[in-house]
Parts: structure tokens; C-alpha cells; sequence
């Protein structure tokens, strides 16, 4: 893994006149991460970059988050870009991805489930949860060091315990377990989608940039192989990614860098 900033002048090369698909995580990637996901924001220059690569005809612009899909149009709220939530599986602004719609079974499941674990951890402080219609999360941020590994055990143990048909699965991120239908369907899924549908737009000519920070992202660094970069946000760790950043203000950087590439002439 290099970093991108060391490698930056060969990936333009490799990228030469093609069309950018930027794709990009939320929270952690283009905002800080916050005490709460409602504390989170787009700071103002990486909105202004963001707007200026979404007017762009050389970019393709979709913001990928676990969040669900109102959520993260409010947060991020620019016109022209794909929206992508709740880890793939709602889609707004393409129609290369189909939008989920959880059947009765896994709606009354998720509602169970947020009931008894609100149960078992109401003496835990600082856990908070979150419905997102096609998932539920259970935040743990707010909750003291030596609380956390039981958040984590308790929820574990309740899936297993009572989503005895397997339906459920975890996504475990940032001090946020994530509990969701087990669909085969991730931001890896989607991503690899979203580049299909432009590669036959653009007869092939595609270089796509995913970045993200956390676990769930590895799905679309993997998705990623062999085409484009996958750019990690923090330390280098053991990661599907080709390149990191330090944090989301490279990212801004980053993406600076790119809306320049992008005002310039094309060599064709
Ligand atoms: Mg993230």
C-alpha cells in the first residue's frame, strides 16, 4: 500500500483521459467522525470540491455509506451525485442499482431485535440505536472503554440467540455494529454496479477512486481489483486497498487535486 500522495503523478498517468468514477465514503472519509452520526458534517471546502467535481462532465460522483439513504442526501444534499446508503442496498440517482425494500419478515425481525437489545444493554450508557429501515445499528461511541467489548458480546450473543433462521447477519464498523438481512449485497456489490454501468457508457474508458476508512469498505476495495485505486483513509493496516491518506483532510486534498485534473484540456 503507498501512499497516495507519493504515487499520485503515475495514477494520473495510468488514468490518462478516462472518465473519474469517485466513489466515496461518509463519515470518516469526506466528514470527521463525530460523537454522534447527527454531530457529523461535510466541512466547507470538501462541499465546494464536491460540487465542483459533480458539475463536471469528466467525473461521476456517488458518495457510498452505511447510512440509509434520507440520511445521507441530507447530510451531503448536492445535486448530480449518486447516492448510495445502508451499505448498498438503497440507491437514489442511477439507475444501475435497484433500491431494497425489506420484506415483513425482516422489518418485524429488526423491530425484535432493537426491542430485546435495547433490553439487555439499557444499563449500559452512551449505547444508542439507530432504525434505518433496512438495518438497525447499535452505536456504542458514547460508551465508556470497558463497556464496549460487552456491547459487542451482547449483541452477538442476541443475534445468535434469536434470529434462529440465520436471516440476519453483522457489519461490524467504527463502534457501530450494524445488523442487516444477509443478502450477499455489500458497498462492494454496489460499487462494482455503479463502474459496470459506466463502463458501458464510456465504452471502457473508466478509471475508478473508491476511498473509504473502516472494515465495511474492504468489500469495495476488493471490488476495485485490478481497476482504478482503492485508497484507504488513515494508518496503512492490513487492507484490500492500493494507497492510503492520513484522514479526511487529504482526502480533501485529494479531491482537490482531481477537480484540477479535470479543468485541464484533454490530450485526446
Ligand atoms: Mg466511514
Amino acid at each position: 500500500m503507498r501512499r497516495l500522495f507519493d504515487d499520485w503523478e503515475s495514477v494520473l498517468a495510468r488514468a490518462a483521459d478516462s472518465h473519474f468514477v469517485l466513489l466515496l465514503d461518509f463519515d470518516g472519509t469526506l466528514a470527521p467522525i463525530a460523537p454522534t452520526p447527527d454531530d457529523a458534517a461535510l466541512p466547507r471546502e470538501t462541499r465546494s470540491l464536491l460540487e465542483r467535481l459533480a458539475e463536471n462532465p469528466r467525473c461521476t460522483l456517488a458518495v457510498v455509506s452505511g447510512r440509509g439513504i434520507e440520511d445521507l442526501r441530507g447530510k451531503v444534499g448536492i445535486p448530480g451525485i449518486v447516492y448510495v446508503g445502508n451499505h448498498g442496498l438503497e440507491a437514489d440517482g442511477t439507475e444501475a442499482l435497484p433500491s431494497y425494500e425489506p420484506p415483513r419478515l425482516a422489518r418485524e425481525l429488526l423491530t425484535w431485535m432493537h426491542r430485546e437489545l435495547a433490553a439487555r444493554l439499557a444499563e449500559v450508557p452512551g449505547v444508542f440505536f439507530e432504525d434505518k429501515n433496512a438495518s438497525l445499528a447499535v452505536h456504542y461511541r458514547l460508551v465508556a472503554p470497558r463497556d464496549a467489548a460487552r456491547v459487542e458480546t451482547d449483541v452477538r450473543r442476541a443475534v445468535e440467540a434469536l434470529d434462529v433462521g440465520g436471516f440476519l447477519e453483522i457489519a461490524a464498523g467504527k463502534m457501530v455494529l450494524d445488523l442487516r438481512p444477509r443478502l450477499d449485497w455489500n458497498k462492494g456489490t454496489a460499487v462494482a454496479h455503479l463502474v459496470r454501468a459506466e463502463e458501458r457508457l464510456r465504452a471502457g474508458a473508466v478509471f475508478p477512486i473508491y476511498v473509504g476508512d473502516d472494515a465495511t469498505d474492504e468489500d469495495a476495495f476488493r471490488a476495485l481489483e485490478g481497476r482504478g485505486i482503492a485508497v484507504l483513509v488513515g494508518e496503512p493496516r492490513k487492507s484490500h486497498a492500493t494507497h492510503y491518506v492520513k484522514d479526511t483532510e487529504e482526502v480533501a486534498r485529494m479531491l482537490r487535486a482531481l477537480a484540477e485534473r479535470c479543468g485541464e484540456p484533454l490530450n485526446r
